[in-house]
């Protein structure tokens, strides 16, 4: 079966296409600035070059409409007819807690995925303008979505609850739920696999870092614990979004800064993490340039992104009560060298020792830790499309 699997956010619209009988992708691209002028559309087919198109498009629907034109054109598409498509997967950020795992799409789910605007408020409404899209232009074949939070809902109450007064959890779901699930998913059961364990018998802590970071505490092949909570704010240091802080900075910056609630988290999402302390960028290979180059800013706000994981590192293996590897994934966790040895550094007192030669590596599956480290380390390059498309064809295919 070939799969189309589609993530929309609010003006982009990213998809691949994959040929499931050997999992090979066929094409991927990029729509960006949807209902913005400056519309481009970034199209890649295997081993084709790539195609840039520029047309300035009014909503999601017409840049999927793109996509599939793209998809099925006679130089640089993938697939002959759209008859060929058997299903799409669609990433859909927050389920609530109505979903532990993917599920085809029908009213009862879309429903769910509006209840969860109020939570989700910059990713949920495009998902679901993603999906209204495509349904409406392939309406003959099933629709699957893909939850960022359902790996997370096997955590307790003892990591999920906030202590706050119990009803704001019953009226509004107020609590911790996690993102991307399906990355720690993937390199989780990729990280078993290295082990050569069931993956029902391992600990493992996956430190998620891209522009958005979170990392996860897996012990029985269930999610003991994870950084994010209630949104992506929470947890580590990121890009432009501030991670854990005492929630009482909130309110004293909202007077002092005279914010309200909107310009607030506006604040601490977007003008926050490494872009605020440092005032360089969001980019953490900008900041890592800077901080080299002897910017004492940059320098403090490396220090804080390292020591918040170093935290979380500890946390979670007190919590799992041992630790038999820690998986490194996403833009920095794939690639930043200097910034994975400065997280393993002086850990040996938790069985944490990294060999920095086998470290000076991007983005391949491999061990980086010193043979006598008690913990493995590996580097694990993440596939989220492909978890989608695999759970999407078992869904389109169960009887
Ligand atoms: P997103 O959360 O947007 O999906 P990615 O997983 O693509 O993010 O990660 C993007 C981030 O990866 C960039 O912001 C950059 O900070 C980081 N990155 C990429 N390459 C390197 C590198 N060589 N060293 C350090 N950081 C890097």
């Amino acid at each position: 079966m070939k799969v189309l699997v589609v993530n929309a956010g609010s003006s982009s619209i990213k998809y691949q296409v994959f040929d499931m009988t050997d999992e090979s992708v066929l094409a991927k691209g990029l729509v960006d600035r949807v209902g913005i002028p400056g519309t481009t559309l970034e199209h890649k087919p295997a081993g084709k070059d790539e195609v840039v198109i520029k047309k300035d498009l009014p909503d999601h629907t017409a840049g999927m409409k793109l996509v599939l034109d793209a998809l099925v054109d006679k130089e640089y598409g993938c697939i002959k007819s759209m008859d060929e498509l058997g299903a799409v997967g669609h990433r859909v950020v927050h389920g609530g807690e109505g979903f532990a795992n993917s599920v085809i799409i029908d009213d009862n789910v879309k429903k769910v995925i509006k209840d969860c605007f109020a939570i989700a408020p910059l990713h949920n409404p495009p998902n679901l303008m993603g999906i209204d899209a495509c349904q409406e232009l392939m309406p003959n074949i099933p629709h699957v979505a893909a939850f960022d939070t359902a790996f997370h809902q096997t955590m307790e109450p003892a990591n999920y609850m906030y202590a706050l007064p119990y009803d704001v959890y019953e009226k509004y779901r107020v609590r911790r739920y996690g993102f991307h699930g399906t990355s720690h998913y993937y390199v989780a059961h990729r990280a078993a696999d290295m082990l050569g364990k069931p993956y029902e018998e391992c600990k493992i802590v996956t430190l998620h870092l891209g522009n958005g970071g979170s990392m996860a505490a897996i012990k029985d092949g269930k999610v003991v614990d994870t950084s994010m909570g209630f949104t992506p704010l929470e947890g580590l240091v990121m890009g432009t979004r501030s991670g854990d802080v005492d929630p009482a900075v909130v309110f004293f910056l909202m007077e002092k800064l005279g914010m309200d609630a909107v310009e607030a988290n506006s604040f601490f999402n977007k003008k926050s993490g490494m872009l605020g302390l440092s005032g360089v960028s969001n980019d953490l290979r900008d900041v890592e340039e800077a901080a080299n180059s002897g910017n004492e800013r940059a320098k403090i706000a490396m220090q804080v992104y390292i020591n918040k994981i170093k935290g979380y590192i500890g946390n979670y293996i007190a919590k799992l009560n041992g630790c038999d590897c820690l998986v490194f994934t996403a833009g920095v966790g794939e690639n930043g060298i200097d910034i994975r040895e400065s997280i393993c550094s002086d850990l040996d007192y938790l069985g944490i020792k990294m060999d920095a030669e086998k470290n000076k590596v991007r983005g391949k599956e491999v061990d980086l830790a010193a043979d006598d480290s008690k913990v493995r380390i590996f580097l694990i390059p993440t596939n989220e499309e492909l978890v989608i498309a695999r759970d999407t064809v078992a869904l389109a295919t169960a009887k």
